[in-house]
C-alpha cells in the first residue's frame, strides 16, 4: 500500500462491524508486488487503485448492467491475515489499512501518472461514492433542484457531480462552515446550518423544495429535515450508512400524493472498472478537484486516536 483513505465508514466500524476483529480501509493505492497462481504477470510494478466492489459478470444484476449490485463479488479464495492462528476479517474484501493487501486482480484499477496517491486513494470510495450518486444514482438533470444534507468527503463529491451535471440549484447543508465553505468552492450555489435548511431551500427553490436530496450522515433525523424540503416528485437518496438498527418515520399520505421516493444508493451506482477509470482521468485533468479535500495526512499507527473524534478537513489521508 502507498496510501489509503479514511472514510466515514471505516469510523463507524465499531458500531457498525458484523465481524471483529476486522481489518479496516477500503479506499487504497497500491503497487503490485507479486501476482497469484494464473495472474497476469505484467501487472507487477503497477500503481494502482483498489476497488471495493469487483463484480462478477455473470449474475443476474451484472447481466442487466448494475455490477454494483453483484450477488456474488469476486473476493480473495482465503483469509489472508490471521491473528494468533484465527484468521482476520477485511472490510469490504480490501482491508487497505495493511502495510499489503491481498486483492482480486479484478480489483485493481491503473492509476494514471502524474496523480499524487492520496489524490488517488480518495477516488476509490468518496470520489466514486459522491460523484456516482450524482450522476448514475440520482441521475440529475440540468436545471435541477439539489440539495445534499452532509458535505464531508462524500457529500462534496455530490456537490461537484450535481455541478458537472447542470444543476441550477446545490444547498450545501453541515454544521461544520469549513466544510460549508469547501462546499462553496466545489460549486453549491448556497451553504447553510441544518437549522436554517428549511427556509434556505424555500428561498433557493423559490418555494418549489428541491427535486433531489441526499442524505450523507446516516442519521434519521437528518433523513427527515432532508424529507421537509422535499418538492413535488422529489426524491430523497439515502447515502450515508446508518446504524443496523435505525429506523426512520414519515408520513406516507403525503408522501403518496406528493409522488416522492427514497432511493438507496451503494458505491454511488458506479460500473466499478469503467467509472473507476474514468473518475481518475477526470481527477487527473482536475475536472473532479482533489487535493482540497485532503485534511490531515497520518502514519498507520495513528489510526486508532482518529476513531471517536471529528475529522479535520474532509478526509483524512493515511501514507505509508
Ligand atoms: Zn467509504
Ligand atoms: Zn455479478
Amino acid at each position: 500500500m502507498l496510501a489509503a483513505g479514511v472514510c466515514h465508514t471505516d469510523l463507524a466500524a465499531v458500531r457498525d462491524a458484523r465481524t471483529v476483529p476486522v481489518v479496516l480501509g477500503h479506499e487504497g493505492v497500491g503497487v503490485v508486488e507479486s501476482v497469484g497462481p494464473g495472474g497476469d504477470n505484467e501487472l507487477v510494478g503497477t500503481r494502482v487503485l483498489l476497488s471495493w466492489k469487483t463484480p462478477c459478470g455473470r449474475c443476474r444484476r451484472c447481466l442487466k448492467g448494475a455490477g454494483h449490485l453483484c450477488e456474488a463479488t469476486i473476493g480473495v479464495a482465503a483469509p489472508r491475515v490471521s491473528l494468533r492462528g484465527a484468521p482476520l476479517a477485511v472490510m469490504l474484501d480490501v482491508g487497505c489499512f495493511c502495510t499489503y493487501a491481498v486483492v482480486p486482480e479484478q480489483a485493481l484499477i491503473a492509476v494514471p501518472p502524474g496523480l499524487p496517491d492520496a489524490h488517488a486513494a480518495l477516488v476509490g470510495c468518496a470520489v466514486a461514492t459522491g460523484i456516482g450518486a450524482a450522476e448514475l444514482t440520482a441521475k440529475i438533470e440540468p436545471g435541477a433542484f439539489v440539495g445534499v444534507w452532509g458535505v464531508g468527503g462524500v457529500g462534496a463529491n455530490i456537490v461537484v457531480g450535481a455541478k458537472l451535471a447542470l444543476a441550477e440549484v446545490i444547498v450545501a447543508v453541515d454544521p461544520d462552515c469549513d466544510r460549508r465553505a469547501a462546499a462553496r468552492a466545489r460549486g453549491a450555489t448556497v451553504a447553510c446550518a441544518p437549522e436554517d435548511a428549511a427556509a434556505v431551500v424555500a428561498e433557493a427553490t423559490g418555494g418549489h423544495g428541491v427535486d433531489t436530496a441526499f442524505e450523507v450522515v446516516g442519521r434519521p433525523e437528518v433523513m427527515s429535515e432532508a424529507l421537509e424540503c422535499l418538492g413535488v416528485g422529489g426524491r430523497l437518496v439515502l447515502v450515508g450508512a446508518a446504524a443496523r438498527d435505525a429506523q426512520l418515520l414519515f408520513e406516507p399520505r403525503r408522501f403518496m400524493s406528493r409522488q416522492q421516493a427514497i432511493i438507496g444508493c451503494i458505491y454511488g451506482s458506479i460500473r466499478p472498472r469503467f467509472d473507476l477509470e474514468r473518475l481518475l482521468r477526470l481527477c487527473a485533468d482536475g475536472t473532479v478537484p482533489v487535493a482540497d479535500l485532503i485534511g490531515r495526512t497520518v502514519g498507520l499507527r495513528d489510526v486508532p486516536e482518529l476513531f471517536g473524534r471529528p475529522t479535520e478537513g474532509l478526509r483524512t489521508v493515511i501514507a505509508f
